[in-house]
């Protein structure tokens, strides 16, 4: 790798090829030693990561969200639920988005009469 400009060698950044390998990229910030600027290669990593990484992630992902037992508030049945907000079970959740996306479609038109007329 040169530079564009003046033809030197470029330094590779360590620490932008381990941010960027963290990620799932490889590559890194290669910067010029006399000053010219930087250039960023990054290309997602040809290697996808070893399952047991993900599997890794996927339990500690686990460890953060605890499981809560709630009472739904709309049918009053027990629930399970990740989310530390969450008040309903997921059925109740699915009618209540449903009827938003109702009222809100209900009232967009509505606006939309009003300024026609
Ligand atoms: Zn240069
Ligand atoms: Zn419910």
């Amino acid at each position: 790798m040169l530079c564009a400009k003046c033809g030197g060698v470029l330094c590779v950044d360590g620490r932008s090829v381990s941010d960027l390998a963290f990620s799932g990229y490889s590559g890194g910030r290669y910067f010029c030693v006399m000053g010219c600027g930087d250039v960023w290669i990054k290309e997602l990593a040809a290697e996808p990561e070893p399952p047991m990484l993900s599997e890794r992630l996927e339990r500690r992902k686990g460890q953060h969200h605890t499981v809560r037992h709630i009472i739904c508030l709309d049918c009053h049945q027990p629930t399970d639920t990740l989310g530390s907000y969450t008040q309903r079970c997921i059925p109740c959740r699915v009618v209540r988005h449903r009827e938003q996306e109702r009222e809100r479609a209900r009232r967009t038109r509505q606006r939309h009469h009003a300024a026609v007329a």
